[in-house]
């Protein structure tokens, strides 16, 4: 049977690890459990061993589950997926950080949606927003190209619902570590522009030694905590 308690504190010390290795300090670095395809036993179980932070891909299977675990009311719930249209609402009301960021509509439905949210329940704070990058430039894969972060930024700054809190990739399977360096730079540029930036959302279950020696603020963990995942939604 899968441990979850045990796994977290693996990965808590395969990251203190890392930070030691690369001379940053540990609370910089905070870890997402990324609960997608995962039952509400086992978000307990992590939840119970400490864990706050939880990054689900799907809207409607992230609903349920955010539905069913009321309860646990200091929960962040993260939303990590492709974005469509019709889910904002959906995104803006129940999320306290959304990572994949990257249409233009996006930023602005995310906004006017949240202002409505916040017009109703107005001890809820602007919605943090991360915008992903396609780092790896791959044409598949989602994401704004590099030279876009300028633009998408400022929209963001411009939100009066929204948050910027800084940049998310996903890079290629076995990219080189530049592609990593090159996420840090732009993320080291982006934080000199706003004040508020102060999270680098890069690094999963494979990947976390190398996002933490590129500066990684936030590592998104699925399978390393909570098992391989035996079904795509
Ligand atoms: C599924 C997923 C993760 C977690 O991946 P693991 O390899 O299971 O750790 C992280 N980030 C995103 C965007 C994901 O979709």
């Amino acid at each position: 049977m899968i441990n979850i308690k045990d796994n977290i504190a693996a990965i808590e010390q395969q990251i203190l690890q890392a930070c030691q290795k690369n001379d940053r300090k540990f609370n910089e670095v905070c870890l997402l459990a990324v609960s997608k395809t995962k039952p509400n036993a086992l978000i307990e179980q992590a939840y119970q061993a400490g864990q706050r932070h939880f990054g689900e891909n799907y809207c409607q299977e992230a609903l349920e589950k955010i539905n069913q675990l009321k309860h646990l009311n200091d929960i962040y719930w993260h939303f990590i997926g492709p974005i469509q249209s019709n889910k904002t609402k959906l995104i803006s009301e129940n999320f306290t950080w959304v990572h994949s960021v990257e249409r233009l509509k996006i930023i602005d439905r995310l906004n006017t949606q949240r202002g409505e949210y916040c017009a109703v329940y107005s001890d809820k704070p602007p919605l943090n927003i991360c915008l992903q990058v396609n780092i790896s430039q791959e044409p598949s894969k989602s994401g704004i190209m590099p030279e876009q972060v300028d633009e998408f930024a400022k929209r963001v700054t411009q939100s009066a619902h929204l948050t910027l809190r800084g940049l998310m990739a996903i890079p290629q399977k076995n990219a080189p570590t530049s592609t990593y360096l090159y996420m840090q730079d732009l993320y080291n540029q982006l934080k000199t522009q706003y004040s508020s930036v102060d999270t680098l959302s890069l690094g999963m279950s494979n990947d976390l030694d190398t996002a933490i020696a590129a500066g990684s603020t936030m590592v998104r963990i699925g399978t390393a905590i909570f098992g391989a995942r035996d079904y795509q939604i």
